[in-house]
């Protein structure tokens, strides 16, 4: 108990370096910092990252994609879109509403922006890292996270899936889904989920999607039956 106490009182009393590493305008007007956060006498450069090393082999993978979720946008591949591929959530160089993307894709101006349903501020991005963070140490650990849509269990070999088209492979879904003059970008809206399930939802609120995912099942119920199916040709191949 006395050391359990004692661990506990160094953790209080160590302080974070809290060095200014960057200042900006964030999308929404507010000015904002970016300062350490780790402890006091650290080595290295300053960084406001978590430890991504209790990932062992996996520690790249994971920081990368948790660093695209939480603080980047997803964008336009195309070279005809005015919008970025892939443009920082709380720093962009421009937000780009979906009637100026019109607009602008008239006067030939390409990647210039991120979409404005996607800002954020650094503030809420940092805090949906680390949730990011927490929620893939205990999908590593096996200590269980499940899917916000479908409620299975991920698996970490899921989660460190790389093959795009694998429809359980896991992506950083929106439940309330981005829309325009709103922040969806914030922690306790951003969780881990199947990619299947996340293109499901689209663009649906969670009333929209029972409504859809209800439909669709009464639907099925009766395509089961169906009886055109009996013509199915007899090849094996
Ligand atoms: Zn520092
Ligand atoms: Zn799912």
């Amino acid at each position: 108990m006395k050391e359990l106490n004692k661990i506990k009182e160094s953790k209080i009393n160590m302080k974070v370096c809290k060095k200014l590493i960057n200042n900006f305008v964030n999308p929404l007007g507010e000015t904002e910092e970016i300062r350490c956060t780790k402890l006091q006498g650290h080595k290295y450069v300053c960084g406001y990252r978590p430890d991504y090393s209790v990932f062992g082999d996996d520690k790249k993978y994971v920081a990368g994609k948790i660093n695209n979720m939480a603080y980047s946008t997803a964008g336009s591949t195309a070279s005809n879109s005015p919008i970025l591929n892939r443009g920082s959530r709380f720093n962009p160089p421009r937000v780009i509403s979906k009637e100026e993307e019109i607009l602008l894709k008239e006067q030939k101006q390409f990647r210039k922006g991120v979409r404005k349903d996607e800002v954020s501020t650094f503030k809420l991005c940092h805090e949906v890292e680390q949730i990011l963070y927490d929620t893939a140490l205990s999908i590593y650990n096996g200590d269980g996270c499940q899917c916000p849509l479908c409620g299975n269990e991920i698996t970490w070999e899921q989660f460190v899936s790389k093959e795009i088209t694998n429809g359980l492979s896991i992506q950083g879904c929106h439940l309330d889904p981005l829309e325009e003059g709103f922040v969806r970008h914030y922690p306790g809206n951003v969780m881990w989920g199947h990619r299947d399930c996340n293109q499901i939802q689209g663009d649906r609120d969670l009333v929209e999607l029972i409504d859809y995912v209800n439909n669709m099942v009464e639907h099925l119920k009766k395509v089961n039956h169906d009886e055109r199916r009996v013509n199915e040709p007899s090849y094996t191949w």
